[in-house]
């Protein structure tokens, strides 16, 4: 079956086309086809395709929506200028795949996509105002280039973590705002910390039962989750993705007194603290420079940068204390996994994080670690270590295209 995997932002839409069955599953042969994105939509677009074995075609062309961005991406799937093996015309595309943010309480699993799931995505709309809209515009796009007809399913980034007990979930305000209102904490890159917590079971050998990690992606956007017996007991993001670790833009953890402190001192909106606590924070906020880890390791260490150097010092030692926080919560874990763009390309992170825990029974091996960068995925631990630590890449995409070929047969799912 090809899948077309759809992930969209408020300006972006990624894709990527990957042959998958029940067979190439349990034989972990699933094949990427093509990948792509489109960036900036509504102006001037910037375009990149890339065919499997071939090097990535890029270009810019005004793509005024969506549907016109979804368009551009169907035509040169079939184009003579991409040649995807399999794929002659549209009817090569046998299911759709849709990231989906925010499911709520609604939705604990992936899901074939019908009228009734989408009106259940809009009604979460209040809970993600940025990215539900988003992931409806590229179903209903989807819809219309491919029609009903073509299977698609939605993959929500809040489901992995819908075992978490009220102890994880519930925040400390009255309890009847979350009967009225669902305000309690949902989590986010479950599709994440469900592949790594999956691969970590490949590459150990461990049943679903004996899986208790701390998974922790750092990306631009940063979270951990502290797995118990294969299922999520609790997350650092909440109500939305800006609860936690300290990110790019986001602030991550913060007083909830230093918004109406804010509001006082500097005339701010409620909106306007909003988009500073999610747009100006994180690593950007405090560096004062940029919201990217690698310069800001670069700016530490070329030039000395004071704040560079504290962005990263604060980065650190909050991952260090949820770190620590989840060991306390599971009894102690069997491995921590680091995933993302960070936790899979920064050593020198990594060794932050894991530094000074050997009494924790934590020890990184120095030379594993700086071999795990730019896609490698293995243990870092020293011998002597109690816990793994690994490096695994993500690879959210494959699971959502497997979560629809799953749906797509009604098969349950192992992962
Ligand atoms: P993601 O959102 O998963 O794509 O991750 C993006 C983040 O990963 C950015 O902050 C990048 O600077 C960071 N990143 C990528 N490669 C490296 C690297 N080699 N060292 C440090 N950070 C990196």
């Amino acid at each position: 079956m090809n899948v077309l995997v759809l992930n969209c932002g408020s300006s972006s839409l990624k894709f990527q086309i990957i042959q998958t069955d029940l067979e190439m599953i349990e034989k972990d042969a699933d094949k990427q086809l093509a990948k792509g994105i489109i960036e900036r939509i509504g102006s001037q677009a910037l375009v990149s395709f890339q065919a499997a074995g071939k090097s990535a075609v890029k270009h810019v062309t005004p793509l005024r929506d969506h549907k016109a961005a979804l368009d551009h991406i169907v035509k040169w799937i079939i184009s003579a200028d991409a040649l995807i093996p399999g794929i002659q015309s549209l009817a090569d595309i046998h299911a759709v795949g849709h990231r989906v943010v925010h499911g709520a309480e609604l939705f604990t699993k992936s899901i074939i996509i019908d009228n009734a799931v989408i009106r259940g995505i809009e009604d979460c709309i209040d809970l993600a105002p940025l990215h539900n809209p988003a992931n409806l515009k590229g179903i209903n796009a989807s819809r219309e280039l491919l029609g009903t007809g073509v299977p698609a399913v939605a993959v929500f980034d809040t489901s992995f973590h819908s075992t978490m007990p009220e102890s994880s979930f519930l925040y400390a305000i009255p309890y009847q705002l979350y009967r009225r209102h669902k305000i309690r904490r949902y989590g986010f890159h479950g599709t994440s910390h469900r592949y790594v917590a999956f691969r970590y079971r490949q590459l150990t050998g461990k049943t679903r039962e004996e899986t208790n990690i701390i998974t922790v992606h750092l990306g631009n956007g940063c979270s951990a989750c502290a797995i118990k017996n294969g299922a999520s007991f609790d997350t650092s993001m909440g109500l939305s993705p800006l609860e936690g670790f300290v990110m790019g833009t986001r602030s991550g953890d913060i007083d909830p007194a230093v918004l109406e402190f804010l509001s006082h001192k500097e005339g701010m909106s409620m909106s306007e603290i909003d988009t500073l606590l999610n747009k100006q924070s994180g690593l950007l906020g405090i560096s004062g420079l940029t919201n990217d880890m690698r310069d800001l390791l670069d700016e530490a260490k070329d030039h000395q940068d004071r704040r560079a150097t504290l962005a990263i010092n604060i980065f650190a030692q909050r991952a260090k204390k949820y770190l620590g926080s989840y060991l306390a919560e599971l009894n102690g874990a069997d491995a921590i996994i680091f995933t993302g763009g960070i936790g899979e390309n920064s050593a020198v992170i990594r060794q932050r994080i894991c530094s000074n825990l050997e009494w924790l029974g934590i020890e990184i091996d120095e030379q594993l670690n700086v071999e795990k960068v730019g896609g490698k995925e293995g243990e870092i631990n020293s011998k002597k270590s109690r816990v793994k630590v690994f490096v695994i890449p993500t690879n959210e995409e494959l699971l959502i295209a497997r979560d629809t070929v799953r749906c797509v047969l009604d098969v349950p799912r192992k992962i």
